[in-house]
């Protein structure tokens, strides 16, 4: 029996886990092993509203051990320090408690075929200062502490005002006009003006808290049509947001950001959302990358010098003879998984190359609206907004729900999910 490894448990890697551990797993033509240096899943898309505090990733986290337990896979908990393709092994970092003890020492795993769905990591473009003083939503800890930041950062400003200072309020920056940097501004938004609402603090949550976007680019969202970049930029500015296009960062100070003509933007906190490259780990396995370090894959997701080793995900490099090359997206993930999930699985694997489809692209602009694109199978593009795009956004995450638990669960916590929004403030309060 083949033991297949699947390292990383985010959107592409959970999703095949639970699929092959479905089929193959529960069938014992396969074992099945996720490996991933967090015990709990949490979609990478909401980052944001972590980071804003709407969603609370406690309650939303997905367990992989339960996951594991209830679809036919193992779970093992740690970090991938490399990778001996000769000897089919990986290596995994001491797991190493909160308190500092040691839980588990360095060891290594087996495996017949090896699935790298490592995700992506903040590409700072060797911007001095970006690394040691901004943060990211790279992953749900970073995102806590945004905001963390935010809401002791605005009680501060709050306490400052009712002393008497002149200038009080809040600067936050956030580098990079693409779907993060809009989607956390329209939803920091709305929590600054929800923490007013319950007096956590007492600022004017547009002109004290002041919040800007700086994007290189002349235009917001790139990837999407001049007029819906148009339409996000104007409902931002709406909400009070600043947003600067043509505007390059070239440095990043403690407590302030320069741009490449020389202004200086105050910044009490500053989130980087400029762009993603691969993890590190993946441009240390003798096997072929591109500039962002993606490993490149043939169209069955091999890699190209290793047949036993497949990459899905942002970390891998795949490029479509019609559509070019796949990006960076869950979408993405999702469909790698769905294609290697019947690849590995099955007793008769498909004989057809992976095709990537763009079903089109969603940006939520807050609670209540979102804009984008959608791609009809003929392939025309149509544009949505307002409350009809917000909808089908959130019907993106109830979508992968169901591909981890089946359409009864999925629908059960939607419901948990309407009471509870019901029942408590929209955002978390401390
Ligand atoms: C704020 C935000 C909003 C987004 N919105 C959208 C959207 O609307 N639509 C869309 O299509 N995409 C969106 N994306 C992009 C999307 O989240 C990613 O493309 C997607 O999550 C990639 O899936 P993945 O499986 O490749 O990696 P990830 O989901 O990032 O998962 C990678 C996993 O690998 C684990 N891992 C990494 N390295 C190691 C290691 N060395 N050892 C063990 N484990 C490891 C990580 O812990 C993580 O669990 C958004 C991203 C962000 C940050």
């Amino acid at each position: 029996m083949d033991t297949i490894v699947i390292v990383g448990g985010g959107a592409g890697g959970l999703e095949l886990a639970t699929r092959l551990g479905n089929s193959a797993g529960k069938a014992g033509r396969a074992r099945v092993v996720l490996v991933d240096r967090w015990p709990t899943h949490f979609w990478k898309p909401l980052l944001h509203t972590v980071a804003s505090g709407k969603h609370d990733p406690q309650v939303m986290a997905i367990d992989y051990a339960a996951q594991a337990a209830e679809h036919g896979f193992e779970f093992a908990r740690g970090e991938v320090l490399g990778v001996d393709r000769d000897a089919r092994r990986i290596s995994l970092a001491p797991w190493i408690a909160d308190d500092g003890a040691e839980v588990l020492p360095a060891r290594s795993l087996g495996y017949d075929k090896l699935v790298l769905a490592l995700g992506s990591v903040t590409n700072y473009f060797g911007v001095p200062g970006a690394e040691r003083h901004v943060l990211t939503l790279d992953d749900v800890a970073q995102a806590e502490t945004f905001r963390q930041r935010f809401v002791a950062g605005c009680i501060q400003a709050s306490a400052r005002q009712a002393a008497g200072a002149q200038d009080p309020g809040i600067d936050i920056v956030i580098v990079g006009g693409g779907a993060t940097g809009v989607e956390l501004a329209a939803e920091l938004s709305h929590s600054a003006r929800t923490l007013a609402k319950y007096n956590v603090h007492a600022l004017d949550p547009v002109r004290h808290v002041r919040i800007r976007i700086l994007e290189r680019g002349s235009l917001l969202l790139p990837h999407l049509h001049p007029r819906l970049s148009k339409r996000a930029a104007r409902h931002l500015r709406a909400l009070g947001i600043k947003v600067l296009t043509d505007t390059a960062v070239a440095r990043v100070d403690a407590g302030a950001v320069v741009d490449t003509e020389g202004c200086t933007y105050p910044s009490a906190i500053t989130l980087w959302a400029a762009g993603v490259e691969a993890p590190p780990l993946c441009a240390t396995l003798g096997l072929s990358t591109n500039r962002l370090r993606q490993i490149a894959v043939a169209p069955s997701l091999q890699a190209l010098e290793d047949p036993d080793v497949y990459a899905i995900g942002d970390c891998a490099n795949f490029v479509c003879p019609i559509l070019g090359k796949v990006p960076p997206r869950a979408q993405a993930a999702h469909q790698q998984a769905l294609y290697l999930a019947q690849a590995l699985g099955q007793v008769s694997p498909p004989a057809a190359p992976f095709a990537y489809r763009d079903y089109g692209s969603l940006v939520s602009l807050g609670p209540l609206a979102a804009v984008g694109v959608l791609t009809r199978s003929s392939g025309q593009k149509y544009a949505v907004g307002g409350a009809v795009a917000r909808l089908l956004y959130a019907l993106l995450y109830r979508k992968h729900q169901m591909a981890l638990h089946g359409v009864l669960r999925m629908s059960a916590q939607t419901v948990a999910d309407w009471i509870r929004d019901k029942l408590m403030p929209s955002v978390r309060l401390h």
